[in-house]
């Protein structure tokens, strides 16, 4: 039934008719950890909650309309979704990275499957020919994040996806964009990650992972990494994404609209050296973004003088919560430096100390714009 829906209405149906016993309208929250069976064996879809569960497989479809892809998966985190991913592979597997990516992919990539023989490079993806010369004959897989994290800069991904041999596997941490503003497999991506943590959940009250593809014998990889490794969202955690999810091109279109005349206004500010938000026409990726993406969605980064600057500005903000995280109703204001990329210190991909990065919520602009004003005074 949900083939041919529309964005915002397959992101209230999809994956979740109404509960074929009693009509319940919203999934139910099947909080089990078993499921009994007739005879061994004798089951209705259902053995054991790691394998599967139905407020679950409501959300794993759900995840896969929303990419327009076939097949969906939800973990417990975003990082147990990367983590599965990387169980697809074995010593001496090289996968080429972003150089500008959320600092626990680094973490997870650099301190953890380093150690287990994997190798990494990390790459400008801006410039064609050195993702080009980073492909090896070992290079099992490309990562990448569009816009990245925390400094906004876009990859092509028809262009990427194109660059990448055969049997590369092309996946994109899809986070900041959400599927409301861009859906990568319709770019030729070949796996698609997201933190549900963020955009799609919105409200800060869960914490999860999703993966969304469309090849079968990936899938049923994936699928089988899933169950023996046991990363699995609870059946509660699921609902509350499947609830956050109903509103997601609603909030993205405010997100949006909210983000773009703050980074307009910071744009224009004495205080701030440079704004990074794809919707500014000063944005040299913006004919990019105008073509990849619906909407620019509702993060902004802002470099100040020095990181003095930048520490005053994040401790001064009252609507702004001076928080990790991002994607919720709420707007969030914090200092990568310190905070989120702490971990990426020292590193090739170390972030600007003057850097503040705003997740901008759905709140009044105009109150928003009230609190950046007095904290940059
Ligand atoms: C938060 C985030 C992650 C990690 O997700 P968790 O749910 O915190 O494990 C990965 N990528 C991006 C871009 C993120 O913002």
């Amino acid at each position: 039934m949900t083939d041919k829906l529309h964005f915002d209405t397959l992101a209230i149906h999809a994956g979740q008719e109404p509960d074929p016993t009693t009509g319940a309208i919203m999934t139910p929250i099947y909080q089990t950890s078993t499921f009994v069976q007739a005879a061994p064996g004798d089951h209705k879809g259902y053995e054991y909650s790691r394998s599967g569960n139905p407020t679950r497989t409501a959300l794993e479809a759900l995840i896969a309309a929303l990419e327009q892809g076939r097949y969906g998966l939800a973990f417990a985190s975003g990082l147990a979704a990367i983590d599965t991913v990387m169980k697809l592979f074995n010593p001496g597997d090289h996968i080429i990275v972003g150089n500008d990516v959320y600092g626990g992919t680094f973490r997870l990539f650099e301190k953890v499957y380093r150690r287990f023989g994997l190798t990494f490079s990390w790459v400008d993806l801006g410039n064609p020919e050195k993702v080009q010369a980073a492909f090896t004959p070992q290079t099992k897989m490309l990562w990448l994040e569009t816009p990245t994290n925390p400094l906004l800069s876009l990859a092509d991904l028809t262009a990427l996806a194109e660059s990448a041999p055969q049997n590369v596997i092309v996946a994109v941490d899809n986070t900041f964009a959400s599927p409301a503003l861009q859906q990568p497999l319709t770019f030729g991506a070949d796996i698609v990650m997201h933190s549900s943590t963020k955009y799609l959940g919105g409200h800060s009250d869960v914490v999860g992972g999703l993966l969304a593809l469309n090849d079968e014998s990936l899938y049923n990889e994936l699928k089988f990494l899933q169950n023996a490794a046991g990363a699995v969202p609870g059946p509660m955690d699921c609902f509350l994404v499947l609830r956050g999810a109903k509103t997601l091109g609603l909030r993205m279109e405010r997100h949006s609209t909210n983000a773009l005349q703050i980074a307009r206004w910071l744009e224009d500010h004495s205080a701030v050296r440079r704004v990074l938000y794809p919707g500014l026409e000063s944005h040299p990726q913006h004919e990019l973004a105008k073509r990849q993406m619906t909407g620019f969605g509702g993060m902004v980064s802002l470099i100040l003088e020095d990181e003095q600057a930048a520490r005053k500005m994040v401790s001064r903000t009252k609507l702004f919560a001076l928080a990790e995280s991002l994607g919720g109703v709420e707007s969030l204001i914090e200092h990568p430096y310190s905070m989120t990329h702490a971990s990426t210190a020292d590193s090739e991909i170390a972030v600007d100390p003057g850097l503040v990065r705003l997740s901008v919520g759905i709140e009044n602009v105009d109150d928003l714009l009230a609190d950046l004003q007095q904290a940059l005074g």
